[in-house]
């Protein structure tokens, strides 16, 4: 058992890492304020290979395992978990089109989304379904040409900001197996969008309800095969799970390296404040943390990729650990910084927030819990 990265992850931790200090972290605040990140952003990204991080080399894409995508995500939430985030759902929906997409699809799609000129979403959530989201009720209708959907997606990351949308839609009554995933190109005929979500993080990420009436997709946009999106869609998210997690341990890491800055320069009662024992311990604890829930992280990552039996229950139990723990130690590190914590200069408080959703999306922690605990009993 081997727990150092090799050279070639070093490379990939610390090229994504400079690449958000350089090109990302400079603008994270004025793009939550703007509500948006510039799409010239993307194309750059692109250039490292990050538009398909583990879509097939064949097809163009980097080809990367999963654990070391969790190692890009990791290194960008350093600079923005938004911006970080984001490219984790526009890579989820690159690997599906890759994975299930037909021929004609993956040809038309696929060479824009990696190079990043085209973003994508991913549409599960409705306004009457998320934990529970097999109970969708957006309905893919069959005519000569594909497919008519009509419904609603609620919450969508990207929604009238993205180029395309995969879509997970009825195209029968039978449960889970009715479900259909089907890619739904900006611009259709019947496609509209909400207004803007007024959020308490991951603000720079346009959030809005993605609506369709009667919007075509022709056949050739159906992933796989009707009645398989379901599955499609969840394993999609082990792998989601994953680049949250990684998200949080990283903006929550680039929060304590910068709270330990920090105490050793702000002074109270005649000492700087990295001296009281009880800071300090505090520090330990965040750091034992820390430590732990990225090597848990990486392992439920390698269970991924070698298509361990059990790789979704670790995907679960390592998304429930890391965003808690983020979060945790984001809060923490704000509590260190006193009344500055709570400035938005300082950068801190933005961590706290944008770490707060992602023990709700991808699945909430309770349903981690749950899925965890269905692997235990059963
Ligand atoms: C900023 C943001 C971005 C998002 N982006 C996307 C996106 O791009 N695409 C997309 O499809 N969705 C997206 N979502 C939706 C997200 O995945 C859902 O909000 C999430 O799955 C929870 O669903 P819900 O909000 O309907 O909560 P509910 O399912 O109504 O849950 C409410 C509460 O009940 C708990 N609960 C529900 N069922 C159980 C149970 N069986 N046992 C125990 N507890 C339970 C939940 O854990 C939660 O605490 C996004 C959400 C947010 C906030």
């Amino acid at each position: 058992m081997d727990f150092a990265l090799t050279e070639e992850q070093s490379a990939i931790f610390d090229m994504a890492r400079d690449f958000g200090a350089e090109h990302i972290a400079p603008h994270a605040r004025t793009w939550e304020a703007e509500g948006t990140i510039p799409k010239a952003l993307w194309p750059k990204l692109a250039e490292l290979g990050f538009g398909g991080l583990y879509v097939s080399e064949e097809r163009g894409g980097t080809g990367l395992s999963r654990l070391d995508a969790t190692l890009v995500f990791e290194a960008l939430s350093q600079s923005c978990a938004s911006v970080a985030a984001f490219l984790s759902i526009h890579n989820m929906c690159a690997r599906m089109i890759d994975a299930y997409g037909t021929d004609a699809l993956k040809d038309r799609m696929l060479p824009k989304a990696l190079s990043m000129e085209t973003i994508l979403s991913y549409c599960l959530t409705e306004p009457g379904s998320g934990s529970d989201a097999a109970a969708l009720k957006t309905k893919a209708a069959r005519d000569n040409s594909g497919y008519l959907l009509t419904g609603t997606k609620a919450f969508i990351s990207g929604g009238g900001y993205s180029d395309a949308y995969i879509v997970m839609a009825r195209t029968s009554d039978d449960g889970p197996k009715g479900i259909s995933a089907i890619v739904v190109e900006d611009g259709a005929a019947g496609l509209s969008f909400g207004g803007l979500e007024d959020k308490m993080g991951w603000r720079s990420q346009p959030t809005r309800q993605v609506q369709m009436d009667s919007c075509p997709a022709p056949a050739e946009n159906l992933l796989g095969e009707e009645g398989q999106g379901f599955k499609y869609a969840m394993a999609g998210l082990d792998g989601g799970r994953l680049n949250i997690a990684a998200c949080s341990i990283g903006a929550a890491q680039a929060a304590l390296d910068q709270t330990v800055a920090y105490m050793a320069e702000r002074r109270a009662f005649g000492k700087s404040i990295d001296q009281f024992q009880g800071l300090q311990f505090r520090l330990a604890d965040m750091e034992i943390a820390l430590q732990s829930a990225r090597t848990f992280l990486r392992q439920a990552a390698w269970k991924l990729d070698t298509g361990a039996p059990d790789a979704t229950k670790f995907c679960a139990m390592a998304k429930k650990l890391c965003t808690e723990t983020g979060s945790n130690v984001a809060d923490q590190c704000l509590q260190l910084h006193g009344g500055y914590g709570y400035l938005a200069d300082y950068g801190v408080e933005k961590i706290v927030r944008d770490l707060r959703v992602h023990q709700i999306l991808e699945g909430t922690n309770e349903i981690m819990r749950l899925i965890t605990a269905r692997h235990m009993i059963q």
